[in-house]
């Protein structure tokens, strides 16, 4: 045991160390468990734009040689939210890597009862929005599959409207394997004693729903969580303002810059190009810039690509991209 190690920053090591220490499990007989972490943290269960990488159909080298090095292989962006005092745990946004995140969110939190034949995948899921890549993972906690008991599904009332009129989303929730609560716009929501979440609204193509993102706090830090947006300037809110009420902002890095999806007119699928986000914060403190983590990244983006070129002009701006699996504490 650590016991008396209560500071934060202490803390946060044993987070940072406990979780060095799962990674370690099963390298090998001598590979040291540490001590449980002790504070909340996010565990990012995937990086890449809702088709994911390699994507449907793409013949190019990005997608070619992800399919022949898993190394380079990226999931529909999504996070785990991960409280080891109470062994509780969310999901943010259930995407169609559902299996495969479930299975890298396995040892979170380490303290985390199962018990039964059928234990609750999480304590709820916290739903962004209707494009495919933030909510068909909920397809596989229904009958066909899992068969989840009243699973906790927070979404905005619009997406609520969405799923509870429209199969096969309505048959999840008449059939009780989900439950459906209402998120509203800078209304936290309450995880642990030390722990909320907060939607904000932004920008973004609502065919089906509007979106939030989320500001997750715990007891150390805040951390943004943008995956979809439109533009930045048309957020009601300055990025740069939201950048001085959080320690870390993992934001929507879909494209690097125009011309990048060929046959496509990027105007219909607007994100800020992680180009002119650089751009936009270039006159901020390093330590703002410092906070700027990249996620969503579309296949094309050659930001994909951790050793390439662009990867080196993000981290030269003082940013980087996010890594899968990461762990960031709260
Ligand atoms: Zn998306
Ligand atoms: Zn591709
Ligand atoms: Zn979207």
């Amino acid at each position: 045991m650590l016991a008396g190690s209560h500071s934060f920053v202490t803390a946060r090591v044993l987070v940072i160390a406990a979780a060095c220490g799962l990674a370690l499990v099963g390298c090998g007989p001598a590979a040291p468990r540490l001590a449980p972490p002790v504070e909340p943290y996010v565990v990012v269960l995937g990086t890449a734009q809702d088709g994911g990488l390699p994507h449907l159909g793409c013949e190019r080298e990005c997608c070619r040689r992800a399919w022949r090095e898993p190394g380079y292989r990226r999931l529909a962006a999504s996070l785990l939210i991960a409280d080891p005092s109470s062994g509780r745990r969310w999901l943010v946004d259930a995407t169609p890597d559902i299996r495969e995140q479930l299975e890298r969110a396995r040892e979170h939190p380490p303290t985390r009862r199962s018990e039964g034949p059928r234990p609750p995948l999480f304590d709820g899921v916290f739903l962004s929005h209707a494009h495919i890549g933030h909510y068909t993972g909920l397809v596989h906690v229904g009958r066909e599959a899992y068969g989840a008991d009243r699973l906790p599904v927070f979404a905005s009332a619009s997406l609520r409207r969405y799923l509870e009129h429209n199969g096969p989303w309505s048959l999840l929730v008449s059939a009780g394997h989900i439950q459906l609560v209402t998120l509203a716009e800078g209304q936290p929501v309450s995880l642990a004693p030390e722990l909320e979440l907060t939607p904000v609204s932004v920008p973004h193509r609502d065919e089906y729903s509007d979106t939030f993102g989320f500001i997750v706090r715990g007891p150390s830090r805040a951390l943004l969580y943008v995956p979809d947006i439109d533009k930045w300037d048309r957020w009601e809110r300055r990025l740069e303002d939201v950048l001085e009420e959080v320690d870390l902002a993992l934001v929507d890095g879909t494209f690097f810059a125009d011309g990048e999806v060929p046959g496509r007119a990027m105007s219909e699928i607007p994100h800020p190009f992680i180009e002119e986000t650089l751009a936009r914060l270039t006159a901020l403190a390093p330590v703002e810039r410092g906070k700027i983590v990249f996620t969503h990244l579309n296949h094309s983006n050659p930001a994909a690509d951790a050793e390439g070129a662009a990867a080196r002009r993000i981290n030269a701006a003082g940013c980087r991209v996010a890594r899968e699996g990461e762990i960031l504490p709260l």
